[in-house]
């Protein structure tokens, strides 16, 4: 039996020189959890080549949605960044993955720190009630390099709030928290420096840091994750691991080949 679906694409998005959305049609028996990744590509050369990608869409809507980076001499996307409405799209049977929010102790306040493409699974997690129903505040933090990378803003800022469902879960507890290194912009620096300092939890009105409270769901390079992982155990808090629920996850937002 094949391992994926042929989807249709419905819409694409091109953000920027390095940055694109896809929205496909969803197979009705794909299941996922918000959060999740799955194995997505395009037959190459009469093969299929397929790349791990966060949904970011989420598990309640009619479509998928994959938000994607365009590496110029990738394999699959100096191929992908190419895809026209009415294309295909394979999507693996079996998405997967450690960013679940329900997979650590509870807690008040649930901080989802992405860079980069990293905000993709955020997305699906930023629809979904019941992360609100479960925690009182949800901080959304997107670090990029550079401003045009901050994408997803109207949605985030404005689209969610309106949503006849859920948006008053979202106006009241959403903070949307966007931070670029290398070109100016309201808020400047690391991740990692903007948790140190306290300017994170002071510029959002949140208190500092503390176990019994906060939650962290991340999602970034392999520098970022093991960044932001050691300043977290640092502060004394410990990853999910098998069995053992804690106060952070962590997925990877791409590996270096
Ligand atoms: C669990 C998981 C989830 C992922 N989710 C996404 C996603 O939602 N969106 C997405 O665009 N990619 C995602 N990726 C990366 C994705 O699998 C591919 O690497 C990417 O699509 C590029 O494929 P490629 O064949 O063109 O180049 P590859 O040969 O896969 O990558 C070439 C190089 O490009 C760089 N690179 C790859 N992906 C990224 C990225 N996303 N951001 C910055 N640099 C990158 C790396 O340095 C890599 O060595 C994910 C990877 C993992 C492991």
């Amino acid at each position: 039996m094949a391992q994926t679906h042929t989807e249709k694409v419905i819409d694409v998005h091109h953000w920027s020189n390095t940055l694109f959305t896809i929205k496909t049609t969803r197979d009705p028996n794909l299941r996922f959890r918000n959060g999740e990744f799955t194995m997505v590509g395009m037959e190459v050369d009469g093969k299929p080549l397929l790349r791990a990608y966060s949904i970011a869409s989420s598990n309640y809507e009619d479509h998928l949605e994959f938000y994607s980076i365009k590496v110029q001499d990738g394999p699959l996307t100096s191929k992908l960044q190419h895809i026209k409405v009415d294309d295909e799209l394979l999507v693996s049977k079996k998405p997967t993955g450690t960013l679940l929010w329900d997979h650590m102790k509870p807690g008040k306040h649930l901080y989802l720190l992405g860079t980069g493409t990293g905000l993709a699974p955020f997305l699906s997690i930023i629809k979904d009630p019941e992360v609100y129903e479960n925690f009182e505040r949800v901080i959304l933090v997107h670090g990029c390099r550079r401003v045009e990378e901050l994408t997803y803003q109207a949605l985030i800022t404005k689209e969610l709030g309106e949503n006849e469902y859920f948006g008053e879960m979202v106006r009241s507890k959403l903070i949307y928290y966007p931070a670029t290194t290398r070109e100016d912009f309201k808020t400047q620096g690391r991740i990692t420096a903007l948790m140190e300092s306290g300017k994170m939890t002071h510029d959002i009105g949140l208190p500092d840091f503390s176990i019994e409270n906060d939650r962290f769901m991340l999602c970034g390079s392999v520098n970022m994750l093991k960044s932001t992982s050691e300043l977290l155990d640092k502060m004394g808090f410990r990853e999910t691991r098998k069995g053992e629920f804690n106060e952070y996850v962590v997925e990877r937002a791409f590996v270096v080949r």
